[in-house]
């Protein structure tokens, strides 16, 4: 999800962090500036579709997928929104007002727009965030709490993904609670094995006033549903039977049931 340097954005300048400029970088090599409105990154722009996931499960939205990441979780479902030359190649660069245009081509207004990645964090959207208030819609941030942005405060749900072991990432906490202390910020960690069923405990036990999600790891390619509903069975009996994770929540993607694993659901 992102990366970006120190700049100004509607008269206020972002913070500089290290990561985010690093991440900055990343991004801004692949944006054109003309000198006109500044340009994102877009993969994807789908819906009207369920959200399959987390705290927003069921709710109707459409999404804006944005390319670049700055992870790489060995199980990443959505590589092409992260690669640079898949990205490079697929993306389409976008202003505000085309995001905005995209969306209402797409006809039924949800209530929602989800930004998702990639890492969308690593971009500067607080623009965006306010076209789309300003239009009606709620929006809806996922990202994995890497890059903290102050724009994410306007967002109406911010819904932060913590990699667990499995993913071959490590968790940068001095980060994360930077996120977990929005208070509209949820938790959702994926859940593939053991040690990552005690990640996600500590995590709940870090974050106690955060709502926190489960979910079953999903193997893309290999996972048909009744592998799904094995796992999502498996999830749950870990969290029911650990008294420390009564009040974790455990969904499957829903996403993925109906849909199956594929791209724009
Ligand atoms: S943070 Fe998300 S988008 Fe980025 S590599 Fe990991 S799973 Fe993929």
């Amino acid at each position: 999800m992102a990366t970006r340097a120190t700049r100004a954005t509607s008269g206020k300048t972002t913070e500089a962090t290290s990561e985010a400029a690093a991440c900055g970088q990343l991004a801004d090599a692949h944006s054109p500036r003309t000198g006109a409105a500044r340009t994102f990154p877009v993969l994807e722009v789908f819906g009207p579709v369920l959200q399959g996931e987390g705290r927003m499960i069921g709710a109707q939205t459409h999404f804006v997928r944005f390319g670049y990441c700055d992870s790489r979780c060995a199980w990443c479902d959505t590589l092409y929104a992260v690669e640079p030359a898949q990205v490079q190649a697929e993306a389409e660069w976008l202003d505000v007002d085309a995001i905005v245009a995209r969306l209402a081509s797409l006809g039924a207004q949800t209530p929602w727009v989800t930004l998702s990645g990639g890492n969308p964090a690593i971009h500067d959207l607080g623009a965006l965030v306010e076209r789309l208030h300003a239009t009606g819609r709620k929006v809806a941030i996922e990202t994995q709490g890497t890059v903290f942005r102050p724009w994410l405060a306007q967002c109406d749900v911010v819904t932060v993904s913590p990699k667990p072991p499995s993913s071959g990432m490590v968790t940068d906490h001095a980060r994360l609670a930077r996120f977990t202390a929005l208070p509209q910020s949820n938790l959702k960690v994926v859940v593939f094995d053991d040690a990552d069923f005690a990640y996600a405990r500590d995590i709940h036990l870090r974050y106690p006033n955060r709502p926190c999600y489960l979910q079953p790891g999903n193997a893309v390619g290999q996972d048909d549903t009744a592998a799904l509903l094995a796992k999502l069975d498996w999830l749950a009996q870990r969290a029911m039977h650990d008294h420390a994770m009564a009040n974790a929540v455990v969904l499957p993607q829903l996403h993925t049931l109906m849909y199956g694993n594929r791209r724009g659901v």
